[in-house]
């Protein structure tokens, strides 16, 4: 059978190494070639220029949206902006999405785009009309809305991009009730939801507490369970990084290193997170930090330093095998995507380290985004009819209990039991049930099958297999 043009993308790609992973899990599966090899393809790709005026003059600006796959409706993915992004790129991190999307049960297909700028050297406005511009061209082509393919926030990218993207696209659908569900990550006031914003990096975190938490694994690394006192080094202090210390430190964990740019410092005795941000903030760069026992000019070296989980927070390929020999983490924990190349992570599972994959770990983002997505077609936000009824069933709970006991609660107590659920905590119940229960569900695939070598080929396996129902239940495949 003829091979498909995207898996004869070079292995050296960030796309083909994907695919590589794809295809190692594949044969886990029972799924016909052709049925792969329609999942593992990216369905649409569309690379386009435009003008924007600067200075004096124009510059022509490149960009991509790719929708990965189409087994569900819509694709949902961010919008990256750097000045290194590239076709291969944007197709790698459209096909990631997907996988990650099946794994923590998010009905929504694969996508991603990419603007090829660097935030920094633009102004705001120009910024703005980049961003609108890059919507319209979208809009053109159709791709995007709330139905089609809902972008979100991704390196280089926040709430102010995504508000720029929700206004374009609403004032160019007059009338569309549905409109401003065509991006999440949009700020509160634009119908934006609370913990958006803190959702992947919370992700991560509960990711790594669930995997420290099972005795029987951490027996196999020579860990005692529990993230209390265990030493975490993370790379990348940028919102995704940024939160992953505050909720791992917030678990009970120690981090001794942070990476950046930049370079990398170390403390054995742990970092505190804001005196660094700030440091950062005000002098430009985490070295410097009066904080640190030890800093690193290059930032490769931070990575290598003594810990027991490893945070790449950054970008793709950051563990190659230049370094992989020298990682002393025995949990890495991919809060990137694509951090860890196919070898340096068949090096690393040869060595009987937990690898906790992208696709399943950095998925607290997209669950958010898919709850944003909810509020926004059912244009209400959570708790709003419930939260008092809650409250008032739980009073008449509490004071009918009193009363038969004749115990009677202090203050504290009482708002405890009474309060109804906000928003937040109910997003937050969401995100943590979804990481816990994915976790667990990727694990028992590795558990019941020995052949299968990490949660990576684990997760490859479960997401193939909920994308393979969805193609079969459009009766696409008998
Ligand atoms: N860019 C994020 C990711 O890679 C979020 C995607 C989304 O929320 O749609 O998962």
């Amino acid at each position: 059978m003829a091979k498909s043009i995207d898996a004869a993308h070079s292995e050296t790609s960030f796309f083909g190494d994907v695919c590589q992973f794809f295809d190692h899990a594949a044969q886990f599966t029972s799924h016909p070639e052709g049925l792969l090899d329609q999942i593992k393809s990216c369905n649409s790709v569309y690379r386009f220029r435009f003008p924007i005026r600067r200075g004096n003059g124009f510059e022509v600006i490149d960009a991509w949206r790719v929708e990965h796959s189409h087994h569900k409706s819509p694709t949902k993915g961010g919008i990256r902006y750097s000045e290194m992004v590239n076709e291969d790129e944007v197709m790698a991190l459209a096909a990631l999405m997907t996988y990650k999307c099946a794994i923590v049960n998010v009905p929504f297909g694969g996508a991603k785009g990419g603007i090829k700028i660097n935030s920094k050297d633009y102004t705001i406005s120009e910024l703005e009309n980049i961003t609108r511009r890059y919507t319209v061209e979208l809009i053109k082509k159709n791709f995007i809305g709330p139905a089609i393919d809902v972008p979100a926030p991704d390196y280089g990218s926040g709430e102010r991009e995504m508000s720029w993207i929700a206004d374009t696209y609403q004032t160019m659908n007059p009338g569309q009730l549905d409109a401003l569900g065509c991006v999440t990550g949009k700020p509160i006031a634009l119908h934006g939801i609370a913990g958006r914003k803190e959702a992947t990096g919370r992700g991560v975190a509960i990711a790594v507490r669930e995997c420290v938490d099972i005795a029987e694994d951490m027996k196999k690394l020579g860990l005692t369970p529990g993230l209390s006192g265990k030493r975490v080094i993370v790379q990348g202090l940028g919102n995704v990084g940024y939160h992953t210390i505050k909720f791992l430190t917030e678990f009970g964990a120690t981090v001794v290193g942070i990476c950046e740019y930049e370079g990398a410092i170390y403390n054995s005795n742990g970092l505190s997170l804001d005196e660094v941000f700030n440091h950062r903030k005000s002098t430009g760069s985490i070295l410097g930090f009066s904080g640190a026992q030890k800093e690193f000019k290059n930032t490769a070296e931070g990575l290598e330093q003594d810990c027991d989980i490893l945070v790449p927070a950054a970008l793709e390929n950051q563990i190659t095998m230049n370094n992989v020999a020298n990682i002393k983490a025995k949990i890495i924990a991919e809060a990137a995507n694509g951090p860890t190349t196919p070898d340096a992570a068949a090096f690393l599972i040869k060595r009987g380290c937990i690898l906790i994959p992208d696709m399943y770990c950095n998925a607290g983002g997209v669950t958010v985004s898919y709850f944003e997505w909810l509020k926004n077609l059912s244009h209400v936000a959570f708790g709003r009819m419930d939260k008092r009824y809650e409250e008032n069933a739980n009073l008449n709970l509490v004071n009918v209990v009193e009363k038969i006991t004749g115990v009677s609660l202090d203050s504290a107590q009482r708002s405890m039991i009474i309060k109804g659920a906000s928003e937040l905590e109910l997003v937050n119940s969401g995100l943590e049930d979804t990481m816990i229960r994915s976790y667990h569900e990727i694990r028992d695939v590795q558990m019941n099958n020995p052949k299968i070598d990490g949660l990576r080929t684990a997760a490859f396996v479960s997401s193939i297999d909920k994308v393979a129902v969805s193609y079969m239940n459009m009766g696409i495949w008998p």
